[in-house]
């Protein structure tokens, strides 16, 4: 279509806003993974996520984190406006979940977010109207509550890829899950529709990993896994690897994390995979919990908006690691498959 030119604009800000939105905002869900990674990255020791509509009309996560002070409440619901890293130096060894300074803004232009938060010192709680900007005393314990209602309340057209409560309600849970299975030290709950739907209590001691995993993935998943721990030069692989017999026809318990954030990522699951080549046929599709630890600057995560891909400097080095672990905590099931082949 030919179209008279027209001038070139600068967008306004609230569009802006709602475009970058896109990226970061599928879904229920989406938020939902934003608001864990801010609550833990103020220090949570217990979050409690409360959804209605299977967080369609409403998103409420509630931490015991560090809070906001009043006069940051506004900021904090800027664009590209966080406390996490300063500069490109910072950037390059991010040890914080978050870092882009944009989940907050983006949300609060694709629903309503309010913002009620105590920091350390303060006498009361406030709570911020996301819309009206409009900040008055409330009472709260310290931490921080973000409500977020009506999600694409004003892009109708994003509302209608949503699917059904219970589906948009299970991928809220399989949010909370993956971040769960990370840190064991901090106990979730989620509430739907005012029932508990699930709750993971605090773990501390050895086992607290493995614990979690039970209690996140069913103890069958723990009975049925071994343990991974090894060491390759400056990369640590540790986490559970499934028996051959867990396998399962999809790929849905792959959990794999790089410095203990979630992410989907081809080296490692080409890795995982290739250890299990000669003990899985067909397409049966391995489980495990594995946790990737390496030096932050070895790693790039800004990468994608929702933090999801990760680079490695050095993927073979990644690929090796993980290889040799998942293999190292097979070789007993695979003597053991081996034996019964000869016989
Ligand atoms: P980012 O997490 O990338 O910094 P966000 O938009 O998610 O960006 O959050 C902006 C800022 O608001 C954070 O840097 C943090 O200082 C503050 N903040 C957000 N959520 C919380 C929370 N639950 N507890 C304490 N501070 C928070
Ligand atoms: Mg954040």
């Amino acid at each position: 279509m030919s179209q008279a030119r027209r001038p070139i604009l600068e967008l306004p800000d609230e569009l802006i806003s709602q475009i970058a939105a896109g990226e970061v905002v599928e879904r229920p869900a989406s938020v939902v993974r934003e608001l864990l990674d801010n609550a833990l990255d103020a220090g949570a020791t217990q979050i409690t996520l409360r959804l209605s509509a299977g967080g369609v009309r409403l998103i409420s996560l509630e931490d015991d984190g560090d809070g906001i002070v009043p006069e940051q409440m506004a900021t904090a619901l800027k664009r590209h406006a966080t406390s996490k890293i300063a500069s490109l130096a910072e950037l390059e060894a991010v040890g914080t979940m978050g870092f882009r300074g944009e989940a907050l803004a983006a949300i609060n232009s694709i629903a309503e977010l309010a913002l009620l938060s105590r920091a350390a010192g303060q006498s009361n709680a406030w709570m911020l109207d996301g819309r009206t900007g409009e900040l008055k005393p409330a009472a709260r314990a310290g931490g921080t509550t973000v409500e977020v209602k009506e999600l694409f309340f004003s892009v109708p057209a994003r509302r209608k890829f949503l699917k059904t409560d219970a589906t948009e309600l299970a991928h809220c849970i399989e949010a909370v899950r993956r971040h769960a299975l990370a840190r064991p030290d901090v106990g979730f709950a989620i509430w739907h529709e005012g029932k508990l739907v699930e709750q993971w209590r605090r773990q501390s001691g050895e086992d607290a990993r493995d614990r979690r995993v039970a209690d996140v993935l069913g103890e069958d998943f723990l009975a049925n896994s071994i343990a991974v721990d090894h060491r390759a030069g400056a990369v640590r692989v540790t986490g559970r690897a499934g028996l051959p017999d867990a396998a399962r026809s999809r790929a849905d318990q792959q959990f794999a994390y790089v410095n203990g954030r979630f992410v989907r990522d081809k080296v490692i699951v080409h890795a995982a995979r290739s250890a299990y080549e000669d003990v899985l046929h067909g397409h049966r599709q391995p489980v495990y919990v594995l946790f990737v630890e390496l030096d932050p600057a070895r790693v790039d995560v800004n990468v994608h908006p929702t933090k999801i891909e990760v680079r490695f400097r050095d993927g073979r080095e990644v690929h090796q690691a993980v290889r040799h672990a998942v293999d190292q905590a097979l070789a007993a099931p695979r003597a053991a498959l081996l034996a019964q082949a000869a016989t």
